[in-house]
């Protein structure tokens, strides 16, 4: 038997349903926020991920799906979506619509990993990407879009947790000040980490290992070091969270995985799933569609991971609409009143109801085992007497409610 990859998962027909709502709270939440949706490729030039994400973080070095197609291009699977969707902007000069512009995606998402709870090597991403604003207003409205899914879902205890990372200019004295408390301490920090000095240090205070967090908890703070500008768009976001109703803390230790981040970065965070509790990611990237060819144009968004998500849910009891039967099984006896049940189910159906009869050549009593099994709302039994008179009962299974229904009335009566 051929197996799953390592680190994928099915979503099984029973389950999907979970999937349906969760997404379909998405693009509800896409609705009232004006997002509308995008969709990329699956794949990309590997460039643009070199170039988007940025070589030093983990997603570039360690965890892409980069392969050479038959033609001898390298191709990358997308381990995100925020760089798609970039390339896609600027090369459809979306720049000359209305701004913002407003955009959703629901993706899948390949990075090759170290599978465990709540880390896959295939992952779902719900994200919203808003370019064109450098408004801390804008960075405000991504963040409650985020806050009002995730309250939508019933998901009560996350923790909305909020930082800066300044930009080029407040970053450059920061890394430097860093830097130099870091020095001293270089031998006590992972090879990974000894490698970032040079390159990227801020990327340091992302380390998990306990070595470097020792290190990094007495280091000095990015908000400590913030020029005026971010000083005081940081403290702009605060207050527009503030008129939102939005509870947030500061984590001066947040500074996201990605290297396109400035200013505005933010987590929510749950205890609820184990060591992988990041539910949602974001902050603002200002600096991304001009790295990618485009003209400098400020952007903000999120990605929650949909496995993350759904794990808090089913930990946490959130509540789930139960999956829905069809309105109406129909039961046939013999030949003729089988037929009779599927011509019905079909004109149920092109009456824009659900219908479901019987394929497998079961017993009456059996059909209605069935039937209940499936979550029917209404079984309707033929046989010779139905036939003979064109009435028949549609039972109510939720109470056993009959009602009496001659043949003609059956479509309008389950029609939506
Ligand atoms: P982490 O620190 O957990 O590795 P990250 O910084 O790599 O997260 P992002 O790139 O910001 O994550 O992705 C946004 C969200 O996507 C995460 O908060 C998480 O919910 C989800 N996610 C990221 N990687 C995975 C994965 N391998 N499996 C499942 N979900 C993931
Ligand atoms: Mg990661």
């Amino acid at each position: 038997m051929i197996s799953i990859p390592k680190g994928t998962k099915d979503v099984l027909p029973q389950e999907s349903y979970k999937w349906q709502y969760v997404e379909g709270v998405a693009r509800k939440i896409a609705k009232d926020f004006n997002l509308k949706e995008i969709r990329t490729p699956v794949f990309e030039h590997t460039e643009l991920f070199l170039r988007g994400v940025g070589d030093t973080t983990d997603i570039v070095n360690k965890e892409m799906y980069t392969f050479k197609d038959k033609g001898d291009r390298s191709i990358t699977l997308k381990p995100e979506g925020t760089a798609g969707v970039a390339r896609s902007y600027i090369e459809n000069g979306l720049s000359n619509s209305p701004m913002p512009v407003k955009m959703f995606y629901i993706i899948p998402a390949f990075r090759y990993e170290r599978p465990q709870a709540g880390r896959l090597r295939e992952f779902h991403q719900f994200g919203i990407e808003v370019y064109g604003s450098p408004s801390p207003d804008a960075d405000a409205e991504v963040i409650s879009a985020a806050a009002l899914f995730l309250d939508r879902l019933g998901i009560k205890k996350v923790k909305l947790n909020i930082n800066s990372i300044g930009c080029k200019t407040c970053r450059a004295q920061y890394n430097a000040a860093l830097k130099e408390y870091l020095f001293p301490h270089l031998n006590e920090m992972c090879a990974t980490c000894r490698e970032r000095f040079d390159k990227n240090p801020l990327r340091i205070l992302d380390c998990k290992e306990e070595g470097c967090k020792k290190v990094t908890a007495g280091a000095p703070r990015m908000l400590d070091y913030l020029c005026d500008d971010c000083a005081s768009h940081f403290k702009k976001v605060q207050q527009y969270l503030t008129a939102g109703g939005i509870e947030y803390s500061i984590d001066p230790n947040i500074v996201r995985g990605l290297d396109y981040y400035t200013k505005t970065v933010f987590e929510f965070v749950s205890e609820d799933i184990g060591a992988q509790g990041t539910v949602c990611g974001g902050g603002r990237y200002d600096g991304l569609i001009e790295e990618l060819g485009g003209n400098a144009t400020p952007a903000v968004g999120f990605a929650v991971g949909l496995e993350r998500l759904l794990l808090l849910m089913e930990n946490t009891g959130a509540y789930f609409p139960a999956d829905e039967g069809p309105d109406v099984f129909f039961a046939g006896m013999d030949e003729a009143s089988r037929a009779k049940a599927f011509s019905f189910a079909c004109t149920v159906r092109a009456n824009g109801g659900s219908a479901e009869c019987d394929h497998m050549g079961r017993s009456l009593k059996a059909q209605f085992k069935y039937a209940d099994k499936i979550g029917a709302k209404y079984v309707i039994v033929l046989g010779e007497s139905e036939m003979a008179s064109g009435v028949c009962s549609a039972k109510r299974m939720a109470d056993g409610a009959i009602t009496e229904l001659k043949f003609e009335d059956i479509p309008a009566f389950f029609a939506k």
